[in-house]
């Protein structure tokens, strides 16, 4: 299984590439097929790339995570065979379908081209549940963010990888994913230094304070992968993280990189 990060900053940004706070926003690409989040990261894929993408898993319902999804599900329409599956929670897909697919903002791509054959199906996925598809399976972890939110496990036969989704304290991510087996990376978020840990609490994000807080007492063998920097934080944040976490092996996930599992 082969994991691509198309996107991890916490902000379209240009700016330094030291940490990831440069590049587009949140998306990965699991194998061809799978896709989790789409994000503005969306945008490095090619016409054929796009079109290959069968499943989209969605964090949640924030812009930065589903920027790309309305416009690709357009682009790949006369491309594809079978409709654009996206999983997502109940909420999730309920906010989706009033704001966004409403005919206003965007098409009511699960009506057209047709009701029979249209070009995205929602499936309700809750915290909790694992769909399997051709042997990679995708999980749902809890989240805690100012909307509806969920993280994801995604394993292969041996490997595991973790993704925290957009959240801020959240014991029960850490706790559901040290009984992962096969653990190898986890892509955390945090999006704040800790000068802004207001700001953290305000909009349900992580700061490296209420990272530690998470982490220490948790057994952690897996490499931390940090993700959705807010530009221009990257340095400063990984900096307070390695303070506080000493033992703890992170670095921070970089655009264009590819995890094989
Ligand atoms: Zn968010
Ligand atoms: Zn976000």
């Amino acid at each position: 299984m082969k994991v691509r990060v198309l996107g991890c900053s916490g902000a379209i940004s240009s700016g330094p590439v030291a940490a990831n706070d440069a590049g587009g926003t949140t998306a990965l690409l699991v194998d061809h097929d799978i896709m989790i989040d789409a994000g503005t990261g969306v945008a490095v894929l090619t016409d054929d790339e796009l079109a290959r993408v069968d499943h989209v898993f969605l964090t949640h319902s924030h812009l930065d995570h589903i920027a790309y999804l309305p416009l690709m599900i357009d682009a790949v329409g006369d491309a594809r065979d079978a409709p654009l599956i996206v999983h997502a929670s109940r909420a999730t897909l309920d906010i989706l379908q009033a704001h966004i697919f409403n005919n206003l903002i965007w098409p009511d791509f699960t009506r057209i081209p047709s009701p029979q054959a249209p070009g995205v199906r929602f499936k309700a996925l809750e915290v909790g549940e694992r769909i399997t598809l051709n042997e990679r399976t995708v999980a749902a972890l809890p989240a805690r963010h100012t909307v509806p939110s969920m993280g994801f496990a995604v394993s292969s036969e041996t490997a595991c990888l973790a993704f925290s989704g957009d959240t801020t304290t959240n014991p029960a991510f850490w706790a559901a994913i040290s009984a992962l087996p096969g653990l190898r990376h986890v892509i955390v978020e945090t999006a704040f230094p800790d000068a802004q840990i207001k700001l953290a609490h305000a909009a349900h994000h992580y700061c490296p304070s209420l990272i530690a807080d998470d982490v220490r007492g948790v057994e952690m063998k897996a490499e931390l992968l940090i993700s959705h920097l807010k530009p221009p934080h990257g340095a400063q944040i990984l900096d307070e993280l390695r303070a506080a976490l000493p033992g703890v092996s992170l670095r921070a996930l970089r655009s264009g990189e590819v995890l094989i599992l």
